[in-house]
């Protein structure tokens, strides 16, 4: 569904953040990418919704090259969740997640609708929770609006970066479990950066071990990146953890 064909992006400064990269992400899979820091993983998330171009290749999203899209209609289709959630602070949760669904000019009725069944999705309570400001949630709470959020408009692809990565050990677990099972439910393909390689295998369908300079190292289903590494490098980043 998307491919990275010999996508590349080295910034003006000349740090090359991802090499070349091909690689094809099935419909429904989840992938998770991994590496230590600077390894260009958010680089070649935010490649996906346009936040940056690639200076070599295309991405293509069903065949068709997203360069070529309008990059609002492109956006709409994607969640985006990144660590720090950037929930609006003066509005509620729930009007948090009903922000895109009014903007595409969904009525009262069905938007409330829908924030009530992705709160409960996300195991929040829609009466409890629902009212509550951004601060008045804890960490754990306030990525699971993010995600919420991300996920009002029915989006066919989820760009997840360390969605739980500022969050407690303990809420870190169940975050893992219950977006395990909501991407189990929903078959949304997801792309999901962490550095975590646990986080990584337990999560993906398939891991894509990442190094510096943007190499990919392996890319397979996660017993055989943890039984039989392909690098050195996959070896020791698995070892380190
Ligand atoms: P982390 O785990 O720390 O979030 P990452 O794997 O997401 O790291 P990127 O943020 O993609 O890595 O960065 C990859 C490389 O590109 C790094 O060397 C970084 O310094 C560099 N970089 C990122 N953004 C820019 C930019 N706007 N201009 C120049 N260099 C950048
Ligand atoms: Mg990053």
């Amino acid at each position: 569904m998307i491919r990275f064909d010999g996508v590349g992006k080295t910034y003006a400064d000349g740090t090359v953040a991802v090499e070349r990269l091909d690689l094809d992400v099935a419909e429904h899979e989840l992938l998770t990418l991994v590496g230590p820091s600077g390894s260009g993983k958010s680089t070649l998330l935010r490649m996906v919704n346009r936040l940056v171009e690639p200076t070599t290749g295309r991405v293509l999203v069903d065949g068709s090259d997203i360069a070529t899209q309008d990059e609002v209609e492109l956006r709409r289709g994607m969640g985006y969740v990144i660590q720090h959630v950037g929930l609006f602070p003066h509005r509620t949760v729930s009007q948090n997640i009903a922000t895109v669904p009014r903007l595409l000019g969904w009525d009262r009725r069905r938007t409330a609708a829908r924030v009530e069944e992705l709160l409960t999705l996300v195991r929040l309570d829609p009466a409890l929770h629902g009212p509550r400001y951004p601060h008045e949630l804890s960490g754990g709470q306030r990525q699971r609006v993010g995600v919420a959020r991300a996920l009002a408009t029915n989006p066919r692809v989820m760009l997840m970066d360390e969605p739980f990565g500022a969050v407690d050990p303990e809420g870190r677990r169940s975050l893992q479990e219950e977006f395990g099972r909501i991407h189990d439910e929903l078959g949304t393909t997801v792309l999901l950066v962490t550095h975590d390689i646990d986080e990584a295998v337990l999560l993906g369908d398939r891991v894509a071990v990442f190094s510096q300079g943007g190499r990919l190292e392996q890319v397979a289903p996660p017993v055989t990146v943890l039984t039989r590494p392909a690098t050195p490098f996959v070896e020791s980043f698995i070892g380190d953890s």
